[in-house]
């Protein structure tokens, strides 16, 4: 978790913390705390705005956090909805410290599938068997990099493609080569029967360096030495649900900032915004 990509997950982590302990939470995770006061990389950040000295105007402990508990909320209802309609199959990809199994309350006969790297999913494990924290729903992780064979990995662990499933990329995609990407939207595509749904995070922008001196990337360098930019791959995006919209699925892509007026809280467009450029997409596999 120390160094890299996997201190990315520790990031939301402490996003969600923050999320959780505001009076007008949108997205509540008791174990996000956990998470960060168990790793020595971030011994020093805030779980409560009120630890940070300028607060809400702080750009990456104010606002940037206000973005990971919005992304949470708006993500938490979707997998909700999915599996309240017809998926009883969920499959986390980059779960990182994603809490959901244990947090939301999931129809009884739901399976969670967590996708993500050894390591990360070692040290999760570790953080929830010390709080005795037990999962709402049968949860299976599954621990393997997404550059290797991890529909293989699934298959071997229970998943069914014949029955509908809900899936999730949250905070994922731009950290993988392009290539990966297409082949992951293929395999999703190739493991999705009808009635199966997807969500996922994409950033539109075509140069990401644009926003280098952005409050967002800067804050977030200066403050915890985590430089975004060099973490997210930057070869140009594949259209992914572009892709998945010519192989028959519904799609709908918006802004966080709408789901910030829907709510009434959350991030709203500024200046030199590296924001600007996120978009949700939610994407339904109509049944034949
Ligand atoms: N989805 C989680 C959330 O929103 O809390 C975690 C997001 S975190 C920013 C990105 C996650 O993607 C990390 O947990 C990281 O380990 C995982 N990840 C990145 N590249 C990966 C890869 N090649 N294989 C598996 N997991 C990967």
């Amino acid at each position: 978790m120390a160094g890299g990509v996997g201190l990315t997950a520790l990031l939301v982590a402490a996003a969600r913390a923050i999320e959780t302990h505001r009076h007008d939470s949108l997205a509540r995770d008791v174990f996000a705390e956990h998470f960060v006061l168990a790793a020595p990389a971030c011994a020093d950040w805030p779980t409560r705005i009120q630890q940070v000295p300028d607060g809400d105007a702080n750009p990456l402990w104010g606002r940037f956090a206000r973005y990971f508990g919005l992304r949470t909320r708006v993500l938490d209802d979707f997998l909700l909805r999915s599996v309240r309609a017809d998926a009883r199959q969920v499959v986390l990809l980059g779960a990182g410290l994603d809490s959901r199994a244990f947090r939301l309350d999931w129809p009884a006969d739901c399976v969670i599938f967590e996708v993500d790297r050894a390591g990360v999913l070692a040290f999760k494990h570790e953080v929830l068997d010390g709080l005795s924290a037990v999962p709402k729903a049968m949860r299976i992780p599954v621990p393997i990099d997404l550059r290797a064979d991890w529909s293989g990995a699934l298959a071997a662990v229970g998943f069914d493609p014949a029955a509908p499933s809900v899936w999730l990329a949250e905070g994922l995609l731009f950290y993988l080569p392009s290539t990966t990407e297409t082949q992951l939207m293929d395999t999703v595509d190739r493991l999705c029967t009808g009635g199966s749904a997807l969500a996922f995070e994409v950033k539109l922008d075509k140069d990401l360096l644009e926003y280098r001196d952005s409050p967002l990337y800067t804050a977030t360098t200066q403050q915890i030495g985590i430089d975004l930019l060099t973490l997210f791959n930057r070869e140009p995006r594949p259209d992914s649900a572009g892709s998945l919209t010519g192989r028959g699925w519904s799609t709908a892509v918006h802004t966080p900032f709408e789901f910030t007026r829907h709510h009434g809280r959350g991030p709203l467009p500024e200046a030199n915004d590296a924001l600007a450029g996120n978009r949700w997409v939610f994407a339904n596999k109509p049944r034949s």
